[in-house]
């Protein structure tokens, strides 16, 4: 259940506590907000969800605090960080001729960049410049509109004519990285190193690079030089996460399959890894097929005895598992994978799957909706208590649970959860699941998840609401 990029959509209430878990031992867990989910108690924390059965809770002591909400930004990456484009990438775009020529009307001018082509082929003088120009406006263009793979194609073109030029380079490294294409961006920017070693830009997204390769101790030391070169507060507190992982690891033992890199300690029996690794395997294909998306890279999972995750994710030590770009499950105890574990996994996997298919902007009711529906999740006796809602007024319009879930009470968080299955369980009965796909894709263009219901349902959220309510009357019966 746990996602940590809905804890970045709220960067706001970083450090707000509000809640507190009292345990039936007497230990009390502060947390930003505890809800009661079925037979569980859910914390979020700023190191994600975490989850107990009821049965080890006393009570729940809830506190307000207003903290305002960020919304959700395009920035959070599915390594789990906040980087902000590189500062070096408007440079050559200051040719306002070829500016205004290149995109006007809304639309990029295929024919005038086409003109250019020509001219920098045929080695006209300052062509070349000017095409590479024309193609940078074009890429930032194509960005705009959250076209981000005609983005990355029209930095391809640029770099045809400015093959050594940095800040291509390093805009085409950022394109990549934000479709999670690690090994390519790394590409980039080991071109992009040899003119320019110094650059601390191409040092802040090496380490993103290897990083999001899951190779910690280069990305350490990528952001350790950035650091050294111009230090950064993105850079800062990513470096933090890397050495407090590279710390951890040190010691730990590795496998490796075709879509995962798993590692964990040697107190972990090595026979649970392989059995992970297998079930993780299962789950990757089912998903894959599912959501017509394969992740470009290797998933990093680790398996931390419980001590371990204490430390690292700095969540209390029973917590469940947490998904900040890689999967981080406690293990302690356990020798083969359980039922319980199977879906645990499965359920973050699709989380990984969802943040890195949508580049991030799938909203928090659409994440979960998903997530659990995979996972295996029906709305079941639920579907009374959503209709009660419903017909009182008194649920949540989805526009509202698409940012920060942060704000809602207790009992709103699991109204949202729930309501959120309902919905995709909804749509899945009604259309299918190559629609939810088209949701999913026109989503990630437009950056809009009502547009994108609406382009494909020809219906708005509205009509949806309307229609989860009729599904769940006629499916679970409520009179
Ligand atoms: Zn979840």
């Amino acid at each position: 259940m746990s996602l940590v990029w809905s804890i970045a959509l709220c960067g706001a209430v970083a450090g707000a506590r509000a809640d507190t878990i009292v345990l039936k031992n007497g230990r009390r867990i502060v947390v930003e907000r505890a809800t009661e989910s079925g037979d569980k108690v859910i914390g979020e924390t700023q190191a994600g969800e975490i989850s107990l059965p009821k049965s080890m809770v006393e009570r729940i002591e809830h506190t307000t605090v207003a903290t305002p909400a960020t919304v959700a930004t395009d920035r959070t990456t599915s390594a789990g960080f906040v980087i902000a484009p590189p500062s070096t990438q408007t440079e050559l775009m200051l040719d306002p001729e070829v500016a205004h020529a290149a995109v006007h009307d809304g639309a990029i001018d295929k024919v005038y960049i086409a003109r250019l082509d020509g001219a920098a082929v045929n080695g006209a003088p300052g062509a070349a410049p000017r095409a590479a120009a024309a193609h940078c406006v074009a890429a930032e263009f194509e960005t705009q509109n959250g076209n981000l793979s005609a983005a990355v194609d029209q930095e391809r073109q640029a770099l045809r004519f400015l093959p050594n030029s940095v800040p291509l380079l390093v805009g085409a490294a950022y394109g990549h990285l934000k479709l999670s294409e690690y090994s390519t961006a790394l590409e980039y920017l080991t071109r992009a190193k040899r003119t320019a070693p110094d650059s601390p830009d191409v040092a802040k997204l090496s380490g993103w690079a290897e990083y999001g390769l899951n190779h910690i101790p280069e990305a350490v030391q990528e952001w350790k030089r950035a650091q050294q070169l111009r230090p950064d507060p993105e850079v800062a507190k990513a470096l933090e996460k890397a050495e407090r992982d590279a710390r951890a690891e040190n010691d730990f033992r590795q496998g490796q399959t075709s879509h995962f890199v798993l590692r964990y300690s040697g107190a972990a029996q090595p026979g649970l890894a392989a059995d992970i690794l297998g079930t993780l395997e299962i789950h990757f294909e089912q998903i894959a097929s599912l959501l017509d998306y394969t992740p470009p890279e290797p998933i990093g999972v680790i398996l931390y005895t419980n001590e371990q995750f204490e430390d690292i994710t700095r969540a209390p030590a029973w917590a469940g598992a947490i998904n900040d770009g890689r999967l981080r499950i406690p293990v302690q105890g356990l020798t083969s994978v359980t039922q319980q574990l199977s879906l645990v996994l499965r359920h973050e996997l699709t989380h990984s799957f969802l943040q890195q298919k949508t580049r991030g902007r799938c909203p928090p009711w659409l994440h979960e909706g998903i997530a659990q529906w995979i996972e295996g999740r029906r709305v079941g006796p639920a579907a009374a208590g959503l209709l009660g809602a419903f017909d009182h007024q008194a649920g949540i319009p989805l526009a509202d649970l698409e940012v920060s879930w942060m704000r809602l009470s207790g009992t709103g968080a699991s109204y949202a959860y729930a309501w959120s299955l309902a919905v995709v369980e909804t749509i899945l009965a009604n259309h299918s699941m190559a629609d939810l796909v088209r949701i999913l894709d026109a989503l990630t263009a437009s950056g809009s998840t009502e547009g994108a219901v609406r382009s494909v349902l020809h219906e708005g959220y509205t009509e949806l609401e309307q229609q989860t309510a009729d599904y769940l009357r006629s499916t679970y019966g409520r009179n």
